[in-house]
């Protein structure tokens, strides 16, 4: 690495430093280009992309599919808002629906606006449906969650940075731990409207919830008569090796909301699915976005659905995550003490004693893998699920080499 590269890679951060607020703490990597799993910096160097941008790059940086579909919509239209139709909705929508074996779509943009928009659905399916009093609708959500960062959304989580000093919270929501299912049956009651769940929590650390508690969740939703509103914004779309995560456990919920990768990595493209029943609630006026349904989102989008439709991603997810399973589960003992992984997504504890997270994080970018650290000591590893074997294979050893490297810089 030359000194004038180096200097390249410097004064970006630092203009970002000076002009992009500090709402992140990025490591010391620019990314200039990437292609697949891979991305190069401004100096040249090529990492492994073992994040993902959180799962919204599953199909991997620019596939060739999602780039033609957007560059042939970027020739014709992009953006007529939803005052009229466009050509692209129907065929977006329709396939979508499919794919979830729900009714209908309602399109959004970002992950948040999904979950925003599900509970706003929830609410008014609770009131015009369900028949719950004006304005006495509850929401039961889970500990350790993450929906999103709006207002409503930091209300009902249980992270401290994530909440704290953005109150008046919005009210309507009833937090109970995370995979105890008695716990959620005693929150439900006849104003519930909707319990709000990740099948698996990926920012607190890919948590797996234990057997049997999403089936319970359903059940009690059946009896209480509330929706099962499943959050697969990063689970979902083949990540776990299913279309959605909901299906490892057998359940079918009311609503799916999905993001992340629904814009393929390369814009924002979120949406709410679920039936007839459900959506239907929204009348014109009630409910919208300028920007959701477009038609470039929907050309990406429709191609996103098109690629799942194959199955193939969802099968490299599932053969690609117990191959990289089977390597992390060796490091037990030897600096990690814990693995939980569903698909090509797994959180791995380091630890802690060895350092932090984001200590393992930034030697493991001098050694050519991006990952990111979710809480204290716990990596997630989600690379695009279209990362070879042996790239996988590398990536971990990379794992065991930095963790040697910390526990030998711990004990010196
Ligand atoms: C990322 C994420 C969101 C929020 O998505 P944004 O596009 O960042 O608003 C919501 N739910 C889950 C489970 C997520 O992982």
């Amino acid at each position: 690495m030359t000194a004038a590269r180096e200097a390249r890679s410097a004064e970006h951060i630092a203009l970002a430093d000076a002009h992009a607020a500090h709402n992140y703490s990025p490591l010391p990597v620019v990314v200039a280009e990437a292609e697949g799993a891979w991305v190069t910096d401004v100096e040249g160097r090529r990492y492994l992309d073992c994040l993902a941008a959180y799962s919204a790059v599953n199909f991997g940086h620019r596939h060739p599919e999602l780039v033609a579909a957007a560059k042939a919509q970027l020739d014709r239209v992009t953006l007529v808002s939803r005052a009229f139709h466009s050509d692209r909705l129907a065929p977006f929508v329709t396939e979508l629906a499919a794919l979830a074996g729900k009714d209908k779509v309602l399109p959004m943009n970002t992950g948040a606006e999904a979950v925003e928009s599900g509970i706003k659905v929830a609410r008014k399916w609770a009131y015009e449906v369900k028949g719950v009093p004006q304005d006495a609708a509850n929401v039961v959500v889970a500990g350790g969650n993450f929906h999103g960062r709006t207002i409503s959304i930091v209300s009902f989580s249980d992270d401290p940075a994530a909440r704290t000093g953005f109150g008046p919270y919005t009210p309507g929501f009833r937090r109970v731990p995370y995979g105890d299912a008695a716990a959620l049956g005693a929150a439900i009651d006849a104003d519930t409207a909707a319990v709000l769940l990740e099948p698996v929590q990926g920012e607190a650390g890919v948590v797996i919830p234990p057997a049997g508690y999403l089936q319970a969740a359903r059940a009690l939703c059946d009896r209480a008569g509330a929706l099962l509103v499943a959050d697969e914004v990063q689970s979902g779309l083949a990540r776990t090796g299913r279309t959605f995560a909901c299906q490892h456990f057998g359940v079918v919920p009311d609503v799916y909301l999905l993001g992340k990768a629904l814009g393929g990595g390369i814009l924002p493209v979120s949406a709410v699915v679920a039936d007839d029943e459900v959506l239907n609630v929204l009348h014109p006026g009630e409910h919208g976005s300028t920007f959701g349904g477009n038609p470039l989102a929907s050309a990406v989008g429709l191609a996103v659905v098109r690629l799942l439709a194959t199955g193939y991603y969802q099968e490299r997810a599932a053969a690609l995550g117990a191959r990289m399973r089977e390597r992390l589960d060796a490091l037990v003992g030897h600096g990690v003490v814990g693995v939980r992984s569903l698909g090509l997504w797994a959180g791995v504890d380091i630890d802690p004693r060895l350092g932090t997270g984001k200590e393992v994080c930034l030697r493991l970018a001098e050694r050519g893998v991006l990952a990111k650290d979710t809480h204290g000591s716990t990596i997630r590893l989600a690379p695009p699920l279209v990362v070879e074997p042996h790239e996988l294979d590398w990536a971990v050893e990379q794992l065991r080499v930095v963790i040697d490297e910390v526990g030998r810089a711990r004990a010196s």
